[in-house]
C-alpha cells in the first residue's frame, strides 16, 4: 500500500513531464540538481538555460532515463517512469553532435526507430518521407551523413527525433556545432515544427538569445536550483533575482542599501551617498544591503525619470540606429545607456557631464551582489 501511495502522482495534473522533488548526486556527496520541482505542460517549448555545469543536461539525462534520480519521481503524462527502460519512454531526442549513424543513408537513419518498433515498411517509407519533407530535405534520402552539411545533418537528426511522432522531445544544445546564421535560421525551423506539431519539447541551451527566441517558458538554471521558470519577456522585465539579472541580458548595478521600504517601492541611499528610488524585488528589509539593476535601454539622458544622478561619458560606440555610452556613475565606471541616434546628440561627446535618469519601476532592488 505504501508503495502504491508513493508513486502516484498528485491529483489533477495534466503535466507532460512532472519533475517531483528530484535530486542528483554522481558522486554520493554533492548534489547537482537540488530539489527540482517542475511541471511542464502539454505542447509547451520549455528551455533550460544556465551557465555550464548548472545540471541542465542532467535534468534531461534523467528524464530520458540514462541517469536515474538519486531522489525523487518524474512522471510522463502522469505515470511515475522510474522503472521504465529509455526505448520504452516514447521520447524523441536531438543532441549537439548528431548521432547519426554514418553507414546509413538519411533514409535508413530515419528508417531505424520505426523498424526497431516493427512498423510496416509502407508506413516507414511514408512517416520518412513526411519527416524529411518537414525538414526541407525531401530527396536527400539516398544520401549519407558525409555527403551532408552541418546544417542538413543537424535537420536529419531533428527529423529523426520526430519520425515516430513522440509526445515529447528532448534537445541538448541541438545548435551548438552551427555557426551563428544558420543557428539562427534553425531556430525559426525548430520553433515552426514545435508549432505545427503540437509536441512537447524540453531544449537545454547556455545561450540566451536562442532561449529567449524559441521558449513558452524559460527555467533558469544556476548551481542545480531553478533560479526562475518565466516566459521569456518576464524573465527579462522582471528578473527575480541578480543572478537572472545579470544572466539575461545587459544590466547596470549599484550598490547600496535600502533606507526606507513602503508598498511597492523603497528608496536605497547608494555607498558614495546619492539616493536612489527603486521597485523593491528580494531585499530584506530596511537596512539590508542591495544591488540595483537597469537596463541599459531604460536609461535616459538629459534628467528626467524619478531619480536623476550625474554621469560622465567615457566611451561612445556608434552602432548605426543606436549609440552606446559607457559612463561613470556614482562610481560605477561600467554604466551603459543606449540611446536612439537621433540628431542634436552633441552632448555626447567623451569626458561630457550628462544627467541620467530612469523611473523608479524600471530600477529593481534585487540581493547584493559584489560590484
Ligand atoms: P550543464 O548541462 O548545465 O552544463 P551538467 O548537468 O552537465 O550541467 O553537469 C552538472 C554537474 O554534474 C557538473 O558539475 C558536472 O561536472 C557533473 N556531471 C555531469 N555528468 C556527470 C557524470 N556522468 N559523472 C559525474 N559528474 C557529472
Amino acid at each position: 500500500m505504501e508503495a502504491a501511495l508513493k508513486t502516484t502522482p498528485s491529483p489533477g495534473t495534466g503535466a507532460a513531464v512532472r519533475f517531483d522533488a528530484v535530486q542528483k548526486s554522481y558522486d554520493g556527496e554533492t548534489l547537482v540538481v537540488k530539489d527540482l520541482n517542475l511541471d511542464i505542460e502539454p505542447g509547451e517549448f520549455l528551455t533550460m538555460l544556465g551557465p555550464s555545469g548548472s545540471g541542465k543536461t542532467t535534468c534531461l539525462m534523467m528524464l530520458a532515463g540514462f541517469e536515474p534520480p538519486t531522489h525523487g519521481e518524474i512522471f510522463l503524462d502522469g505515470r511515475p517512469i522510474g522503472q521504465l527502460p529509455p526505448h520504452k519512454r516514447g521520447i524523441g531526442m536531438v543532441f549537439q553532435n548528431y548521432a547519426l549513424f554514418p553507414h546509413m543513408t538519411v533514409g535508413e537513419n530515419l528508417a531505424y526507430p520505426l523498424r526497431v518498433r516493427g512498423m510496416a515498411r509502407s508506413e516507414i517509407r511514408e512517416r520518412v518521407e513526411r519527416a524529411l519533407a518537414m525538414v526541407e530535405l525531401s530527396g536527400f534520402s539516398g544520401r549519407r551523413p558525409a555527403q551532408l552539411s552541418g546544417g542538413q545533418q543537424q535537420r536529419v537528426a531533428v527529423a529523426r527525433a520526430l519520425v515516430f511522432e513522440p509526445n515529447l522531445v528532448l534537445m541538448d544544445e541541438p545548435l551548438g556545432a552551427l555557426d551563428k546564421q544558420l543557428r539562427e535560421q534553425m531556430q525559426y525551423e525548430i520553433k515552426h515544427i514545435h508549432e505545427n506539431l503540437g509536441v512537447t519539447v524540453v531544449y537545454v541551451t547556455h545561450d540566451q538569445t536562442e532561449a529567449l527566441t524559441m521558449s513558452d517558458r524559460v527555467a533558469v538554471f544556476n548551481d542545480g536550483i531553478i533560479q526562475q521558470l518565466s516566459p521569456p519577456a518576464e524573465l527579462y522585465e522582471h528578473p527575480a533575482n541578480s543572478f537572472v539579472a545579470q544572466f539575461i541580458g545587459e544590466n547596470n548595478k549599484l550598490s547600496g542599501r535600502v533606507s526606507r521600504l513602503e508598498g511597492g517601492t523603497c528608496e536605497v541611499t547608494l555607498d558614495t551617498g546619492a539616493t536612489v528610488r527603486a521597485h523593491p524585488v528580494n531585499v530584506e528589509g530596511e537596512g539590508a544591503r542591495t544591488t540595483l539593476s537597469l537596463r541599459p535601454e531604460r536609461v535616459t539622458l538629459g534628467g528626467e525619470g524619478d531619480t536623476v544622478l550625474n554621469g560622465r561619458v567615457e566611451e561612445l560606440i556608434y552602432l548605426g540606429e543606436t549609440l552606446r555610452a559607457r559612463l561613470t556613475v556614482e562610481g560605477n565606471d561600467h554604466f551603459i545607456v543606449k540611446v536612439p541616434n537621433r540628431s542634436g546628440r552633441a552632448d555626447l561627446a567623451e569626458g561630457a557631464s550628462v544627467a541620467v535618469g530612469w523611473a523608479a519601476s524600471d530600477c529593481h532592488a534585487l540581493d547584493p551582489v559584489p560590484a
